[in-house]
């Protein structure tokens, strides 16, 4: 689901087109999985929504392409800037907690375990790499070989996404093979449903519950953890607009619980940093590129208070699980890795700076850090 917004179709909307009512938000509804973006010039695209994509169906894709050992065979953990060389030996079935540069003392009310205590997240990135001969041949028959080829010299961690997936019936549904500008405009969209697409058939292909695409040599296996109804958090969303809220947090979306939660999130993380690293390929006036990735980190820690104060045996259990506190931590750490390469373009965002203020406010940060155990700031650095 992606969700997002249109300067025309706020227009509409504030002379009294009867598409809904929103505290200014002017959410573009109607697309992929019940949402899409906010487009600051675009009103007219549409996409699939939720409905039309169907994870419980087997996928409609071809086996690993080009040698690749399979799903199964890759689970490292991400690279830490100093963070010493993670485990080699990690089983598909857990992820490898970090280690640490300074061994500094855990946070006094650390969770199980031994908590990191300074990290920092890194995965490869290459923003100035030329692209311009695939650019140049780009539209014709092989026009996903040079999508994924653009894709991985700019950001390796999303070639597999795009690779495993590329037989997949909705990938071109997601595309525009047609123009190299065509397709930037859709790339946000294809890489986010993609996600969602990846994790449903990904888990199903592993004989798990549920998987998560962080990048190509980290698949997360999230338990089947679900938690609470997501809805349970809309009341205590401030800011405004609140269209991800109420397109999220209400109706079938807000009975969809905690995994469904990191799941989103990771769609949204995705499509950023796919951005983040050709923003200069987009040529467009604007639209939502970063504000998912900071809503739903934002909507991840009311999660956490309301399941501490409303679930206490949930947080306990959520706060036990390794996997889970490793997957948040990287998730926050890595949004902050790829936000500078995203605020070098100021049309990668419509209301991220809302959503960053909050995600940010001491006691929503503090929320986070008291299930994870460590002291985050504004870095991806564990302070
Ligand atoms: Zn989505």
């Amino acid at each position: 689901m992606r969700l997002r917004f249109s300067l025309a179709f706020a227009v509409l909307l504030l002379a009294g087109c009867p598409f809904g009512e929103d505290e200014g938000g002017l959410p573009r509804l109607g697309l992929m999985d019940g949402g899409g973006r906010l487009d600051r010039d675009r009103d007219d695209r549409t996409a699939p929504r939720d409905d039309d994509l169907d994870p419980t169906l087997p996928p409609p894709i071809t086996p690993p392409r080009d040698g690749d050992a399979g799903p199964d065979d890759e689970l490292v953990p991400p690279e830490y800037v100093d963070g010493g060389a993670p485990g080699a030996d990690a089983g598909d079935d857990e992820l490898v907690p970090p280690d640490f540069a300074d061994g500094g003392a855990p946070a006094a009310d650390a969770g199980p375990g031994s908590p990191p205590a300074t990290r920092c997240y890194e995965e490869p990135v290459f923003p100035s790499a030329d692209v311009s001969d695939l650019v140049s041949a780009y539209g014709g028959s092989d026009w996903k070989d040079d999508l994924i080829s653009i894709v991985a010299r700019r950001w390796p961690g999303g070639e597999r996404l795009l690779e495993e997936q590329r037989d997949d019936s909705y990938f071109d549904r997601f595309s525009d093979s047609s123009s190299w500008s065509g397709m930037m405009e859709e790339l946000a969209t294809l890489v986010h449903e993609e996600t969602h697409l990846f994790n449903a058939y990904h888990a199903q292909r592993e004989g798990r519950s549920h998987s998560l695409y962080v990048r190509g040599d980290l698949i997360v296996y999230p338990p089947a953890m679900e938690g609470f109804a997501r809805s349970e958090i809309h009341s205590m969303v401030t800011v405004r607009p609140s269209s991800y809220a109420s397109l999220y947090l209400t109706g079938e979306q807000g009975r969809r619980g905690f995994v469904a939660l990191l799941d989103e999130a990771s769609c949204y993380i995705n499509e950023m940093a796919a951005l983040a690293v050709l923003g200069d390929q987009y040529r467009g006036s604007g639209f939502s590129s970063r504000d998912g990735s900071v809503a739903f980190l934002y909507y991840i820690e009311l999660y956490l208070r309301r399941a501490r104060e409303a679930h206490p045996e949930f947080w306990e259990m959520a706060r036990a699980d390794e996997t889970i506190r490793e997957h948040l931590l990287t998730q926050w750490l890595r949004v902050h890795f790829f936000l500078p390469h995203s605020d070098r373009f100021s049309s990668l965002g419509i209301y991220d700076g809302d959503f960053r203020d909050a995600m940010h406010e001491p006691e929503n940060v503090a929320e986070l850090e008291m299930f994870l155990g460590v002291r985050l700031g504004d870095s991806p650095c564990v302070l």
